[in-house]
């Protein structure tokens, strides 16, 4: 399953290296638990995602994680290919978080796709908790509604 784990969340860092979006065979099921990827996430995200999931299911539009709970380890691995690719820390901060700070470690943050579910759940996801964090990404969403449905302003990037 670990192998699983880290070819999701590959797929996943790739994502932000150019327009070839993560492929869908890697991508994981919201209700496919038996994946730690999944089944890792916070018990409140994790039933975030499956009802909005369900309901954009029934508009004709498959949602799939293509990364979700991941180790420190990884994270500190996505950081060092980031900083290989972009040529500078500060610069890859835009695009990745510390293992410390990432919602990904603690199992608070998900990235989703397709394209076409990355903008049915901008527009929709606030209704299940489900917010886009930050401007350059179109993926990553994080239970961050308030009671009221309404999402926080977002964030350019990850570095800030
Ligand atoms: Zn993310």
């Amino acid at each position: 399953m670990r192998l699983v784990g880290t070819a999701l969340a590959l797929a996943s860092a790739l994502t932000f290296l150019g327009p070839v979006a993560a492929a869908s065979a890697d991508a994981a099921s919201p209700f496919d638990v038996s994946d730690p990827t999944v089944g890792r996430l916070d018990p409140a995200l994790l039933a975030a995602v499956q009802q909005a999931a369900t309901a954009a299911a029934a508009e004709g539009i498959p949602m799939t994680i293509t990364s979700g709970w991941r180790t420190p380890e990884f994270q500190q691995q996505l950081l060092d290919d980031a900083i290989q690719t972009y040529g500078s820390y500060s610069a890859a901060r835009q695009y990745v978080q510390t293992p410390q700070q990432s919602k990904h470690v603690s199992g608070k943050a998900v990235d989703i796709g397709g394209n076409s579910a990355d903008t049915w759940l901008i527009a929709n996801g606030a209704r299940f908790g489900l917010c886009r964090i930050y401007a350059n990404e179109l993926w990553h969403f994080e239970l961050a509604a308030d009671p009221q449905g309404n999402c926080p302003p977002l964030l350019p990037n990850a570095a800030s």
